[in-house]
């Protein structure tokens, strides 16, 4: 603990995305010379807390409710407000998933700061915060200074890797009973989801499809691909949103998910601006286009110019006989 101070505060219901956010918000609270804070919400908050102060938190509130289980943004934003307003830290670090997105927005209209959103990088510069963000449809990255405190920021999930504090300290957990307003939403039904979808953001073999395939039952080539290399499909906006011929989950881009897995096999993705800004954090990209100008060439790292209809069930039949499957 450095005396009663927040330099820092963060929040995600997803307890992943928290850990990630700690791990950013450390070096710039240690910067600050105050306390790295963090909120738990839900209906079992005790094994979170713990967790976050494996992270480097100081100080962790918990709201423990079960009415609070699912993220609600109206009582989220009540708590959150009121932490803030009592702790006043200098920055707020929200996750940018679909809740903490509207839950950042809702908290900077109350604060009446603006929120910057999908932060990139954030950089503590001569008492400034700056943040890096992609603009124009990621094209450019921009940086930019907040004018006004708190300063608020939200993070994408996976953007950067949970990492255990060195020095974690034997911070505080402080129960807090708060009664937030009632949801103007009510929760009518919480289903599995679909058999078949599947969680991209955290594959570590995507095998993703274009408009180059030419039929929905084309599909199976590449399915075929991902099975035998054990990665998971996904696809291009035309594929998903479009022709509806994979699952909107699967979609990779800008108004998709952002993977980052250890290698992405394009099949048929020319390789627009708004498709490279989901999986330009690959760690290696196999492309196959039989246009040898497609710009997914520039993004790759081995560019195969062919059909996909013949390459990719060769490609298939080898693995299948070096793997003896
Ligand atoms: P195309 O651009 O049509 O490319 C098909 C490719 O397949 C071509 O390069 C062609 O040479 C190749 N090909 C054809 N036949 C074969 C064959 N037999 N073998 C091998 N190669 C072959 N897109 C996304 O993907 N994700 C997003 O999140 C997203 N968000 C967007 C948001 C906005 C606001 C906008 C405006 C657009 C967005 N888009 C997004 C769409 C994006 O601009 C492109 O239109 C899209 O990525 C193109 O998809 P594609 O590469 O599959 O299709």
């Amino acid at each position: 603990m450095r005396g009663n101070s927040t330099g820092v505060l963060i929040f995600s219901e997803n307890t992943e995305l928290a850990l990630e956010l700690l791990t950013v918000a450390s070096p710039l609270a240690d910067k600050l010379g105050k306390n790295l804070a963090s909120v738990v919400i839900g209906n079992d908050t005790e094994l979170a807390a713990k967790k976050h102060l494996s992270y480097g938190a100081h100080r962790i509130f918990t709201v423990s409710n079960p009415s609070l289980d699912y993220p609600y943004t109206e009582p989220y934003v009540d708590i959150i407000l009121q932490i803030a307003q009592e702790e006043k830290p200098d920055l707020i670090l929200v996750g940018a998933t679909r809740n903490g997105s509207n839950l950042a927005a809702s908290l900077g209209q109350k604060l009446g700061v603006v929120s910057a959103t999908e932060c990139l990088d954030l950089k503590l510069e001569d008492s400034n915060m700056i943040v890096e963000r992609m603009y124009y449809g990621g094209r450019f990255v921009i940086r930019q200074q907040f004018k006004n405190k708190p300063w608020l920021a939200t993070i994408p999930p996976s953007r950067f890797e949970a990492q255990p504090s060195k020095n974690a300290s034997n911070g505080e957990i402080l129960q807090l009973s708060v009664s937030p307003r009632s949801p103007k939403t009510k929760l009518l039904e919480v289903r599995e989801r679909e058999k078949g979808t599947v969680q991209i953001e955290s594959a570590d073999i995507i095998v993703s499809v274009g408009r180059g395939v030419r039929e929905k039952e084309d599909i199976k080539i590449i399915q075929e691909l991902a099975e035998t290399i054990g990665g998971v499909i996904a696809g291009s906006r035309p594929v998903t949103e479009d022709l509806k011929w994979l699952p909107g989950d699967a979609q990779v881009g800008l108004s998709g998910k952002k993977v980052k897995p250890t290698l992405y096999v394009a099949c048929g993705i020319s390789g627009q601006i708004q498709h490279i800004v989901g999986m330009r954090d690959a760690k290696v990209v196999v492309a196959i286009n039989t246009d040898p100008e497609a710009p997914i060439g520039e993004e790759s790292d081995f560019f195969v110019v062919h059909d996909l209809y013949k390459f990719v069930p060769a490609l298939t039949k080898a693995f299948k006989e070096a793997l003896g499957s």
